[in-house]
């Protein structure tokens, strides 16, 4: 693959990355992975269940965080790693890799992993590459030729509790692991947590390379479209230095924790206190995202847009179709109906095609090809808006400033059974209390290929993406009949960046020149959160 496909190169010489090339087969279809993206929890098949059957147990459950702790700390040296160039390196593409990368890592007492993902193609999320480095040699996993196997061979290594794993900001790693390959992570030391507990300045990877190793890294790839085969090298040599320094990153790490002192005479030692957290990120169970009756209303903008009843009745209706077509055709609801052109619609309520069509200031494959159901989804909305009433009462007497946060009035949708809300997964409604986002879309006509604004992000800081992904994913309820299946498009050119404005992110930003002109506040634009790209 040119170079060109997934980078353009600004007058400033600097790469913009496109988080999405079109023209990429779905590899779920090319390398036949199998997803279940049925309304249904997601069954953790290789956890063990609790005697009640109600919990499913992680295996972390029955080890303690002390027996994690080096006990030669004292005579440890940092081990440093060879310059990238001199280290070997190795693409692991079929099984026979795989086999011999599993007898390596039986062999080592510690590894550093790290995953690239992508989550605007697929209903779930797809892991695209699993790195790994031992002391001596750099691995990239290529994950989708080899994702049936990848369990089977690396299971065991990784719920070792005698084997160290290495990761920086692993909330989503190990929730990734856990969906795709059935992977439970037992014994983490995250870099991400240990520069908390040392009170870094800066929590990011980037950071830490730098402080640690001297080496500036390029973040450019963070956002790519991963999926790309083969690999350019720009973006191995990215994969390749996430994990590659990690290992003595925690070398010196644990070290400065071992000689840090305690926060009081109560609290544990911060080496402890780095353990204790990284086992609370391996806790974490993946959770399927469910659309329920109320879903609707975690999409961005919707509890505080001074909605109707008739408009609110069209989201929850859009929710539904786009939700049904996301899962069956394993597409982000994003990628389906961007939030922001479905509330659009909704604030519009056209009802018929050439209203509807008007509206759209951008390429909607989806929309385009089903014209007519979407027409119809807003017009029986319509006439079920009475019994969204009492929903826009409750939103009323939400108190200001609550709202959007963590929701919500307990409501009866009109023509579901009510649900009641379900608690969110953990991380997302930790995060759900500090992040609030706003929406901007870019759209470019002309490069539907090169839409992409790309921008330092601090990964253990900024999650935020990840919640707009999940609050994103609105609402459960079957359709009856309203939708239409579409074929599989490769095309899209609309891209939603959003703002993220709680980010503590200081880093300068690399919009698209477009985008400057639109926006004032171009300089906050660009923490591009996938999340948010549920556009
Ligand atoms: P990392 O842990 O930095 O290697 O990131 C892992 C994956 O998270 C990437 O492959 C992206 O899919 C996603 N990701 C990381 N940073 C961002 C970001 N700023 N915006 C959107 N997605 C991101
Ligand atoms: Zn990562
Ligand atoms: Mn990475």
């Amino acid at each position: 693959m040119e170079e060109d496909s997934v980078a353009s190169w600004k007058h400033h010489g600097k790469a913009k990355v496109s988080f999405h090339v079109a023209t990429i087969n779905k590899p779920q279809e090319e390398f036949k992975i199998l997803v279940d993206n049925a309304n249904k929890p997601f069954d953790h098949v290789f956890l063990e269940r609790s005697e009640d059957g109600l919990r499913f147990i992680h295996p972390l459950e029955k080890l303690s965080v002390v027996d994690f702790v080096d006990q030669n700390l004292i005579e440890r040296k940092p081990v440093k790693p060879l310059p990238l160039e001199e280290t070997p390196f190795k693409i692991v593409e079929d099984v026979k890799d795989l086999k011999e990368l599993a007898a390596t890592l039986q062999s080592v007492e510690e590894f550093a992993v790290d995953l690239e993902h992508n989550q605007y193609r697929s209903f779930q999320g797809l892991t695209c590459l699993m790195q790994i480095s031992t002391r001596t040699e750099d691995y990239i996993v290529d994950t989708f030729k080899l994702w049936d196997h990848i369990g089977p061979y690396l299971r065991e290594l990784f719920k070792d509790p005698k084997k160290k794993k290495v990761m920086h900001g692993a909330d989503r790693d190990i929730i990734w692991l856990q969906r795709d390959f059935g992977i439970y992570v037992c014994n983490l030391f995250d870099t991400g947590q240990a520069s908390r507990v040392l009170k870094l300045e800066r929590k990011s990877l980037e950071f830490l390379l730098k402080h640690y190793c001297g080496v500036a890294a390029n973040k450019e790839y963070q956002n790519a479209d991963w999926r790309i085969r083969p690999l350019p090298d720009v973006m191995t040599r990215y994969a390749r230095e996430d994990t590659h320094y990690l290992l003595y990153i925690y070398d010196v790490m644990q070290i400065d924790l071992h000689i840090m002192a305690k926060e009081n005479e109560q609290s544990d030692s911060p080496l402890i206190e780095v353990y204790k957290r990284s086992y609370d990120v391996c806790m974490q169970l993946y959770e399927k995202e469910l659309l329920t009756g109320d879903s609707y209303l975690h999409v961005h903008g919707v509890q505080t847009g001074h909605l109707n009843a008739v408009q609110l009745a069209i989201i929850a209706g859009l929710c539904e179709w786009r939700d049904q077509i996301a899962r069956a055709d394993d597409e982000s609801t994003g990628y389906v109906l961007p939030n922001k052109t479905l509330i659009d619609i909704a604030k519009d309520m056209p009802i018929n095609v050439g209203q509807l069509r008007r509206l759209l200031k951008s390429k909607h494959p989806y929309i385009e090809r089903n014209f007519d159901a979407v027409i119809s989804v807003i017009r029986r909305a319509m006439q079920n808006a009475a019994a969204f009433e009492p929903v826009v009462q409750s939103l009323k007497d939400w108190r200001p400033g609550t709202v959007e946060k963590n929701i919500k009035p307990m409501i009866e949708k009109p023509g579901t059974e009510f649900t009641a809300y379900t608690k969110k997964r953990k991380f997302e409604s930790e995060l759900s209390n500090k992040l609030q986002a706003k929406e901007v879309v870019k759209v470019s006509k002309s490069k539907p290929d090169n839409v992409i604004v790309l921008d330092d992000y601090d990964d253990t800081d900024e999650q935020s993406w990840e919640r707009g992904d999940a609050s994103n994913r609105a609402l459960e309820m079957p359709s009856k009949g309203s939708m239409t299946q579409v074929p599989h498009t490769s095309s899209t050119e609309i891209v939603v960046i959003e703002d993220d404005d709680e980010s503590e992110n200081d880093s300068e930003s690399r919009e698209d020149e477009d985008m400057i002109r639109r926006s004032e506040k171009h300089r906050r634009f660009m923490s591009l959160k996938r999340g948010f790209l549920n556009i």
